[in-house]
């Protein structure tokens, strides 16, 4: 059995586009190509080591608030970053604190809270 820290419903708004959505068939889909606003939701779970809380829900979450603020200065730059693109950087930021480097992190970021992705450690 495993036992997860979970702390959900971090979100920010924040512009993105895909270039390569020119490229799609589907008429909707293409509309991505362009510039486009979305409150992105990040869902953070980190594998706890015993059932005392190793990893602390509130610490947890004051880590993903700043590392967001970092990113909404990253996406401004590199405004094509994908849900995919800023889970990595959440995974690779979080697996840098010493808390959680040897912990199995599983990151999803949806894009107004419907659709995204979810990366990590499964
Ligand atoms: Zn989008």
């Amino acid at each position: 059995m495993k036992i997860w820290a979970i702390v959900k419903s971090c979100q920010f708004r924040g512009v993105h586009h895909y270039p390569e959505g020119a490229k799609l068939t589907n008429e909707i889909a293409q509309t991505i190509q362009h510039p486009h606003t979305h409150i992105f939701h990040v869902e953070v779970r980190i594998a706890q080591d015993h059932s005392n809380r190793d990893v602390e829900y509130l610490s947890l979450e004051n880590d993903i608030e700043y590392y967001i603020g970092e990113l909404k200065k990253v996406l401004k730059g590199n405004p094509s970053m994908s849900c995919e693109h800023m889970g990595e950087y959440f995974y690779n930021k979080l697996k840098k604190i010493g808390a959680y480097k040897n912990k199995d992190i599983i990151i999803d970021v949806l894009e107004d809270g419907k659709m995204g992705t979810s990366l990590g450690d499964y």
